[in-house]
């Protein structure tokens, strides 16, 4: 019977983990990670993302800060505020919400986050070093996620064929590189499709875990997947709900229904990677603080 993987109660599993933890780093050194989050101009979907960062830190005791800036704020002013969160040693991570208004030079600006305080994973110098396997660093939060549903449902990883299907610098890239890495929770043979792929079918159905991260909706059908993957849909798409004349419905990049029936494991949307990018955030958060202290 297939799985279907509970990403609420799998973020709930850690999130648990990490209240105690930064209880315990409290008991011990007498202060607590401090995550900073900032949030420019007031997209609808931005101002909910950061209310949920907020909720999530107090929920688990993690002081949260979170700085409002209005919209006209220009990049050096930005950029200022940057420099002071990277100079604050009570602030342990950084975090600046995307997308930022169009006069603003998103890629300047995560440049100039300290990457020991870059609890996004975004900054070059951590993408480097998740290259090259180097622990003192953040991984992007959304394959973060991924890869501890992988783990979590592939009992060996080792030697098994991992597809990826997307290959954005949020969430396709990273994904690989860590799932290529020579240890215990990856050593997978990976690849990649994007839109140069001719047949992508071809390649999904060779998946021992597929992943699919590509933003269209019920792109993945039932013939495109091999019987018995793990298949992690990380696709968030609003479409029309047909039995609900009028109103919208959240959809993955997979086809659940009929996949569902081949997988041996498989993530809904909403429900599955969404809940658990928001809980690596908090697990880089409490990292970061254990590095500037040399815990
Ligand atoms: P991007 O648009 O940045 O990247 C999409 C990738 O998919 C690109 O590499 C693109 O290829 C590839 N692609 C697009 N169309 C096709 C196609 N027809 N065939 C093959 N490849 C295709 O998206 P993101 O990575 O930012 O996000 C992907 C999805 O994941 C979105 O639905 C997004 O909302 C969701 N998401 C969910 C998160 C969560 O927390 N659950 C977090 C982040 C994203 P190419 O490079 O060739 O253009």
């Amino acid at each position: 019977m297939t799985k279907i993987i509970d990403g609420k109660a799998i973020a709930n599993e850690i999130k648990q983990e990490i209240k105690k933890d930064v209880a315990k780093l409290e008991q011990e050194y007498g202060k607590k990670p401090t995550l900073a989050v900032i949030l420019v101009g007031n997209d609808g979907a931005s101002e909910v993302y950061v209310r949920m960062k907020k909720k999530t830190s107090e929920e688990l005791g993690i002081n949260s800060l979170q700085i409002t800036l209005d919209e006209s704020t220009t990049q050096s002013e930005l950029l200022k505020l940057i420099h002071e969160l990277n100079s604050d040693t009570n602030v342990n991570g950084i975090l600046v919400q995307l997308p930022l208004p169009s006069h603003i030079d998103e890629n300047i600006i995560i440049n100039a986050i300290d990457p020991i305080k870059d609890v996004d994973g975004f900054h070059p110098i951590n993408l480097g070093k998740l290259v090259i396997g180097s622990d003192d660093s953040f991984v992007s939060c959304t394959p973060y996620g991924c890869q501890e549903l992988i783990v979590r449902n592939v009992p060996d990883l080792k030697g098994k064929h991992l597809v990826i299907v997307g290959r954005s610098n949020i969430v396709g890239k990273p994904l690989a590189n860590i799932m290529l890495q020579k240890n215990e929770r990856a050593n997978c043979i990976v690849t990649i499709c994007h839109t140069a792929t001719s047949d992508i079918g071809y390649y999904t159905r060779q998946a021992d875990i597929l992943v699919v991260a590509v933003g269209k909706a019920n792109m993945i059908t039932k013939n495109m997947v091999k019987p018995g993957a793990v298949v992690i849909d990380v696709g968030i798409n609003r479409i029309d709900d047909l039995h609900n004349p009028g109103k919208t419905k959240l959809v993955g990049d997979v086809k659940f229904d009929e996949v569902s029936e081949i997988a041996s494991a498989i993530t809904p949307v909403p429900g599955g990677v969404g809940p658990m990018t928001i809980v690596m955030l908090m697990k880089n958060t409490v990292k970061a603080f254990r590095l500037q202290n040399k815990i």
